[in-house]
């Protein structure tokens, strides 16, 4: 079991919750946690969340997007609050990691959501104060959607490029890209291929099955390009 100890919203649709786990072996930037709930009459539904905290920090947070036909995603970003207590099981999965001593540079592409566990290698990364060349780029569809902006606004400073990409809405004082991610734009984010990068690539299941068919024809070596799917469950 784990509690909730704080809430804060990080956009119109997503918040972020930090929960005491008593006994929390730690864990990696990258790895993610089964969320359970039971219902007064004893429904279960479970889900996978990523761990946005980086490894050593004092709450496990959890970043999550309501999906607005979704079970259980309302529920935790409207009606769960500090004091609540559900289940958690993890630290879970082993391949999609990142740690300073895996080395770089390293090439983070994210699509709405899928920011959540790279953003915990951003911020070991930073607490490791590591100058290793990081490159993120963020596929979402309005600058609204954005999670974390005021901390990656301060990205730069500590040596991490950030660039976005919005699909749907954009204003006139937007600067940065309004289209998919494609080829050109992953070629402008770099490192190229000759510099042989660790790349993580994480978001719903068809961003991420473009943008590693992408990097692997820009010629990135499959075996250093990995994914995490937010699919629907099972997805
Ligand atoms: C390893 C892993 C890590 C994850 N980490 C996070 C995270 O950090 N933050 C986060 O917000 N979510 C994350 N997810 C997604 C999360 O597990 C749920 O799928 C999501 O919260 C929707 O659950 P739901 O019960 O609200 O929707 P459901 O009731 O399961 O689905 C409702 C509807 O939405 C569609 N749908 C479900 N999931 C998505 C999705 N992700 N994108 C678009 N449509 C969807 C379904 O097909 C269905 O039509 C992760 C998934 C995995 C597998």
């Amino acid at each position: 079991m784990c509690t909730v100890v704080d809430v804060r919203e990080e956009t119109p649709r997503a918040r972020t919750i930090v929960l005491d786990v008593p006994g929390w072996p730690d864990h990696l930037a990258g790895q993610h946690v089964d969320v359970r709930l039971t219902a007064d009459d004893g429904y279960q539904a479970q889900r996978s969340y990523s761990i946005a905290s980086p490894p050593g920090s004092a709450g496990l947070a959890l970043t999550v997007e309501q999906i607005d036909d979704g079970e259980v995603s309302p529920y935790l970003t409207d009606e769960l609050r500090v004091g609540d207590s559900f289940e958690l099981r993890g630290p879970i999965g082993g391949y999609f990691t990142w740690n300073v001593r895996d080395g770089g540079p390293l090439l983070l592409v994210a699509g709405g959501s899928g920011l959540v566990p790279l953003m915990a290698m951003v911020r070991h990364r930073r607490q490791e104060a590591s100058d290793i060349d990081t490159r993120l780029l963020v596929s979402v569809g309005s600058r609204e959607d954005v999670l974390y902006q005021a901390e990656l606004a301060e990205a730069p400073r500590q040596g991490v490029a950030c660039h976005y990409t919005l699909t749907r809405h954009w204003d006139a004082q937007w600067a940065g890209w309004t289209r998919r991610v494609d080829a050109e734009m992953i070629g402008a984010v770099g490192p190229g291929p000759e510099e042989r990068p660790l790349i993580f690539v994480c978001g719903p299941t068809p961003f991420v099955e473009h943008v590693a068919d992408l990097l692997v024809a820009l010629g990135h070596e499959a075996a250093r390009v990995r994914t995490e799917r937010f699919g629907p469950t099972g997805g």
